[in-house]
C-alpha cells in the first residue's frame, strides 16, 4: 500500500511550492466543517495511477486492464469452491435463520463450527492459520452468506472486513501479526470501534481518547464506543482514539490512533447489547474503557495514523456489503420468479401482468450488474495487493446496497401479503416460511453503515474532484500568495487547453466484444464519459469553490459515473462468459440492463440543468427553522 502524505490541507512547507500547495480554501468554513475536513483530508492517500473508475470522471473510457474481464483462474476457483462447498453444506443443514432471528442469537455451536471451517480467517495467510483465499473467494463467500443469513453474514463479516484480520493483514508489524491472526483466525471474534455518541459519519467529534503514561509503554485509554458489531462477544478490538495533537509546521494538528485493545483486559466494560429492527442476533454494543492501558506495540501502522488505518480499512471492506448483497439479491430473484409463476391472479400469473415483469427483468438485470461489479473490483485486489481499490469499492456500496434494498423491496411488493407476514406465521398456516420480512429488516442498514449512502456520494464526489482539485483549486485559495495562484493558474490554462477539447470528440476507439449491441451500449459509455467530464468542468467554472457545497448536483455526477462503471462491467463479463448456447439470453438480460441505466443517466443529465434544488433546500431550513409547524398539527 502506498501511504502518501496528502498535498491537499496541510500547509505548505515551502509557501512556492505548488506540489506542496494546500489546493483546497479552509478559511470560510465553519471551525467544524473544517476540523472535519481537514481531519479526513489528511487521512485520505493520494490516488496514484488512475483507474479505470476514477477515468470515467475525466472523460477517460480506458479499457485497458479490465478487458477482457478478469475472470477467477481455474485454480483460485477450484480452492474457493473447497471450502464454499464445505460452507454451503454448514448453512444448509446447521443455519437456521429464521430461529437465529426469533431468539437473537447464533448458537454457540454454529459459531464452533464454522470456526473449525475457516471461516474467520478466509484471507488470513495460511502462514497464521488462515485458509489464505483471495478477496474473488471471500467475496463469493459473503455471497453464499448473503443469500440465507444477514446476522451470520454480519458475524463473519465485521469480524474480518473491518474487524482485526483486515487492518492486521494490511498495517500489522510481524510481532502482532504472530500474536493476533492466528487467534482470529482461530474463530476468536474481532471488531471494530469508531463510532460513538456524537461521531457518526464524522470522526473529528471524537471523544475517546489516550495518553501515553508516564512509563512511556502504555497508553491510557478512556471513552465509550457506540454500535461496535460483535464488540459483545469479541476477544480483541481495534478501537479508534484521539491521542495529544503534533506541532505539525508550527501548527496543532489533531491526531487519531487505531489501537488493538483485549476486552478482557481491566477497564474494558460491556455497557449495553444494543438491538435493532434487522439483524436481531447481532452482538453489537456500547463499550467503556476506563483507564485501560494498551502497550505502546498493539498501536496500529503509527501513532496518527488511526484514521488512515480506518479508511483503508474501510476501502477494500467494503467489497464485502455489496457481494453479500448480491447473494440476497439472488434469492430474492428466486422467490420472485417462483411465486410470479405461480400466483395467478386476474385471470394469468402475476408474472405476466406488466408492472410485476418490470420489476423481474431489473431484478434480474441489477442483480448481474451488482455482481459484476464486486467480482471486478475484487479481481483488482487479487491481481495486486497494494491496488487502489477505494473508487470501485465505494462505486459498488453504494450501487450495490441501493439496488439490493430497491430488489428487496419488490420482492415484498411481488410476494403481496405474504411478503410482509412472518416466516413463522406463514408456516404456522402451512404455506412455505419465506422470510421477505426478514429480509426486508435485515437489509435496510446496508445503505447506513461501512458509509452511508450520503457519505458514499460525498467520498466519491472528493475522489472525481481530486484530478482538478490539484489541478485548479490553487488558483483560488485565497490562503495561497499571489505568485503561487499565478503559476498555478498559467498551469492550469495550459492543462485545460488541451483537455478540454477532447471531451468534445465523438468517437473513441471500438471495444471490440462480439455483440453489436453491447458494443454499442459500451460506446455509448465512452461519450458519456467525455459529456460527464464535461459536465464536471462546467460545474466547476459555474460554482468555483463553492462546488463542494453542492451535494445535489455532485451526487447525480457520481449516480451517472456508477452507472457507466455498471454498465462496463456487466458488458465487459457478458462477453468473458460467452461461446455458449445461453449467449443470446445473455445479451438479451445485459442490453436490458444497460438501456435502464442509459435512461437513468439521460435523466440525471437533464436535471443537472433542470431541477427543485434550490427551492428544496430553501424549504428544507424554512421548516428547520419551525415556519412550517402548522403542517406537524393534528398528530398524536
Ligand atoms: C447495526 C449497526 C452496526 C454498526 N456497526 C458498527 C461497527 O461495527 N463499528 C463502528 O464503528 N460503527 C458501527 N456502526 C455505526 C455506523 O457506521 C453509523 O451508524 C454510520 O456511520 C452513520 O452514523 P450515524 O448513525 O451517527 O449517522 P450520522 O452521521 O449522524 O448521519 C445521520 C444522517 O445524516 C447524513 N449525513 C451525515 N453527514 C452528512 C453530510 N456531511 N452530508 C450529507 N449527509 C450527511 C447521513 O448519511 C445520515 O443519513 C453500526 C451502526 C449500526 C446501526
Amino acid at each position: 500500500m502506498t501511504v502518501l502524505k496528502s498535498p491537499l490541507i496541510e500547509p505548505p512547507e515551502k509557501p512556492d511550492s505548488d506540489e506542496s500547495a494546500p489546493v483546497m480554501d479552509t478559511s470560510k468554513m465553519s471551525a467544524g466543517q473544517r476540523a472535519a475536513l481537514e481531519l479526513t483530508e489528511a487521512a485520505r492517500e493520494a490516488a496514484g495511477e488512475r483507474t479505470f473508475a476514477a477515468g470515467l470522471f475525466m472523460g477517460e473510457f480506458n479499457l485497458a486492464g479490465i478487458h477482457p474481464f478478469p475472470t477467477q483462474s481455474a485454480d483460485d476457483r477450484e480452492r474457493g469452491n473447497a471450502f464454499l462447498e464445505k460452507l454451503e453444506k454448514l448453512l444448509r443443514e446447521k443455519v437456521d435463520p429464521d430461529e437465529i432471528d426469533r431468539t437473537g442469537e447464533i448458537p454457540q455451536p454454529v459459531i464452533d463450527e464454522l470456526a473449525r471451517l475457516g471461516a474467520f480467517g478466509i484471507k488470513v495467510p495460511v502462514e497464521y492459520g488462515g485458509l489464505g483465499l483471495s478477496q474473488t473467494n471471500y467475496c463469493r463467500a459473503a455471497m453464499l452468506l448473503g443469500s440465507w443469513c444477514g446476522n451470520t453474514t454480519a458475524l463473519i463479516s465485521a469480524h474480518q472486513s473491518i474487524g482485526v484480520p483486515q487492518p492486521l493483514i494490511l498495517f500489522g508489524t510481524k510481532a502482532q501479526k504472530k500474536k493476533y491472526l492466528p487467534r482470529v483466525a482461530r474463530g476468536e471474534l474481532s471488531a471494530f470501534a469508531l463510532t460513538e455518541v456524537d461521531v457518526g459519519s464524522d470522526p473529528a467529534a471524537m471523544a475517546t481518547h489516550a495518553e501515553p503514561a508516564p512509563d512511556g509503554d502504555f497508553f491510557i485509554l478512556n471513552g465509550e464506543k457506540l454500535w461496535c458489531t460483535n464488540g459483545t462477544r469479541a476477544g480483541v478490538i481495534v478501537v479508534m482514539a484521539r491521542t495529544p495533537p503534533k506541532i505539525i509546521n508550527g501548527k496543532s494538528k489533531e491526531q487519531i490512533t487505531a489501537f488493538i485493545v483485549e476486552t478482557n483486559w481491566p477497564g474494558v466494560e460491556i455497557i449495553q447489547r444494543c438491538r435493532f429492527m434487522g439483524l436481531r442476533a447481532l452482538y453489537n454494543g456500547v463499550l467503556r474503557f476506563t483507564n485501560v492501558r494498551v502497550p505502546r506495540e498493539n498501536v496500529l501502522l503509527a501513532e496518527g495514523k488511526g484514521l488512515r488505518v480506518a479508511l483503508t480499512t474501510l476501502d477494500t471492506g467494503r467489497l464485502t456489503l455489496p457481494a453479500a448483497c448480491v447473494g440476497l439479491s439472488k434469492r430474492c430473484l428466486e422467490i420472485s420468479r417462483d411465486w410470479a409463476n405461480r400466483r395467478e391472479q386476474w385471470g394469468a400469473p402475476i408474472g405476466k401482468h406488466a408492472a410485476i415483469a418490470d420489476k423481474i427483468a431489473r431484478m434480474s438485470a441489477d442483480s448481474f450488474a451488482m455482481e459484476s461489479m464486486t467480482l471486478l473490483a475484487a479481481s483488482r485486489v487479487d491481481r495486486d495487493k497494494n491496488a487502489d481499490v477505494r473508487l470501485e469499492a465505494a462505486l459498488c456500496k453504494l450501487w450495490g446496497t441501493e439496488a439490493a434494498w430497491n430488489i428487496v423491496n419488490d420482492t415484498m411488493q411481488i410476494r403481496g401479503g405474504r411478503g410482509y407476514e412472518t416466516a413463522a406465521s406463514l408456516k404456522a398456516r402451512g404455506e412455505a416460511p419465506i422470510p421477505v420480512e426478514r429480509f426486508l429488516r435485515d437489509s435496510r442498514i446496508n445503505t447506513i453503515f461501512e458509509g452511508s449512502s450520503e457519505i458514499m456520494r460525498l467520498f466519491i464526489a472528493r475522489e472525481l474532484l481530486d484530478p482538478h482539485l490539484k489541478i485548479a483549486a490553487p488558483v483560488l485559495n485565497s490562503q495561497l500568495p499571489w505568485s503561487q495562484r499565478l503559476r498555478a493558474a498559467v498551469k492550469a490554462a495550459r492543462f485545460y487547453l488541451a483537455w478540454y477539447p477532447k471531451q468534445w470528440l465523438p468517437v473513441g476507439p471500438k471495444s471490440k466484444v462480439q455483440s453489436p449491441k453491447l458494443e454499442q451500449h459500451l460506446r455509448y459509455a465512452a461519450r458519456t464519459s467525455r459529456r460527464l467530464a464535461r459536465a464536471i468542468f462546467h460545474a466547476m467554472l459555474r460554482h468555483g469553490p463553492t462546488l463542494e457545497r453542492e451535494q445535489l448536483l455532485l451526487g447525480r455526477f457520481v449516480d451517472i459515473g456508477a452507472d457507466l462503471f455498471a454498465m462496463a462491467a456487466t458488458c465487459l463479463r457478458a462477453q468473458s462468459l460467452s461461446g455458449g448456447s445461453r449467449d443470446e439470453e445473455m445479451v438479451h438480460l445485459v442490453d436490458f440492463f444497460c438501456r435502464t441505466a442509459r435512461l437513468r443517466i439521460e435523466d440525471k443529465f437533464q436535471r443537472i440543468g433542470k431541477n427543485a434544488d434550490r427551492a428544496g433546500y430553501k424549504l428544507a431550513q424554512e421548516v428547520l427553522a419551525e415556519n412550517h409547524r402548522a403542517m406537524e398539527r393534528q398528530i398524536v
